[in-house]
């Protein structure tokens, strides 16, 4: 807005005009949002699938939740590499998810939510119950599978799920790793999940600080490095990765949210 009244002080608007155009602008983005809710809604309509909750688990925070899916018209053909499926949280609002534990022939799968913070996908995974439906628009291919080698995985809660899905198109190949996790989530983190990957104390938004702290002990030459998660965190880690003597083969990154 403070670009746009820059602009109208440059071609020389006046402060009513400026009101009318105001108001204008506004009823101009009312109607984009109704023609946005309706091209999502014929999407929807020609696109839109179901599954059906079969379990929730909360974890004690509340901040973490994790849900049991079936999805019987999941088409799951991409999956050598980590998918996402668009779901909708609301009446024309979709978020990406991973689908984790992937079982081909009962189609069922949990997802693993971030729930710490406060949005609308974040409202939807904590209030679902067993036996409620759950639509979505498609599944697609993340950047992120399995690579020969020895393979980092670094990233918040919001990729603890992908990084299960890496870890099962892997099998027995090892990966290891960090997660920053909030500090009411670690001992629920390290009881639940035994793993490589380890639980490091999150205390910036995407635990950028703990993650590099992590990395300084380990040696980085010939592995695979992803991460996941938060967005600014990602690109920051990366820059920081390739500065090193002992450089990583590649560093992947695949954001969430920012
Ligand atoms: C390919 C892909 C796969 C994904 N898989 C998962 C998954 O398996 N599990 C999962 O939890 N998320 C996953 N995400 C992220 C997810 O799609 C949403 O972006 C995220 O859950 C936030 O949605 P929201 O509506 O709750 O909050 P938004 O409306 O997007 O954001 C509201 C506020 O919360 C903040 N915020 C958003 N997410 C977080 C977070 N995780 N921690 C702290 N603050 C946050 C934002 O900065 C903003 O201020 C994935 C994203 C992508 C692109």
């Amino acid at each position: 807005m403070i670009c746009r009244y820059a602009v109208d002080e440059l071609i020389g608007l006046s402060a009513d005009c400026r009101a009318v155009d105001s108001e204008r602008f506004e009823k101009t983005t009312y109607r984009m949002n109704i023609i946005k809710q309706k091209a999502l809604s014929l999407i929807e309509n020609a696109f839109g699938k179901s599954g059906r909750v079969l379990a929730v688990r909360a974890w004690e925070s509340a901040g973490f939740v994790e849900i049991d899916v079936h999805f019987p018209e999941m088409v799951m053909s991409g999956w050598e590499k980590v998918q996402h499926a668009k779901i909708k949280v609301g009446e024309g609002v979709y978020r990406d998810y991973t689908p984790a534990g992937w079982d081909n022939e009962t189609h069922t799968c949990t997802l693993y939510v971030d729930t710490m913070h406060n949005g609308p996908g974040s409202t939807w995974a904590s209030s679902l119950q067993v036996g409620d439906p759950i639509t979505y628009v498609g599944v697609s291919n993340t950047f992120h599978k399995p690579l020969s080698g020895k393979m980092i995985v670094l990233g918040d809660m919001s990729a603890l799920g992908h990084y299960l899905a890496l870890q099962q198109l892997a099998a027995g190949q090892s990966i290891s790793g960090a997660i920053a996790v909030d500090e009411e989530d670690m001992a629920e983190f390290e009881s639940t999940f035994r793993w490589n990957v380890k639980a490091v104390k999150k205390n910036d938004a995407g635990g950028l600080a703990s993650l590099l702290q992590w990395t300084q002990d380990i040696d980085l030459t010939n592995t695979e490095v992803f991460i996941a998660g938060h967005i600014p965190t990602g690109i920051q880690l990366r820059k920081e990765l390739k500065k090193r003597k002992d450089q990583p083969n590649s560093v992947r990154v695949q954001g969430f949210w920012s």
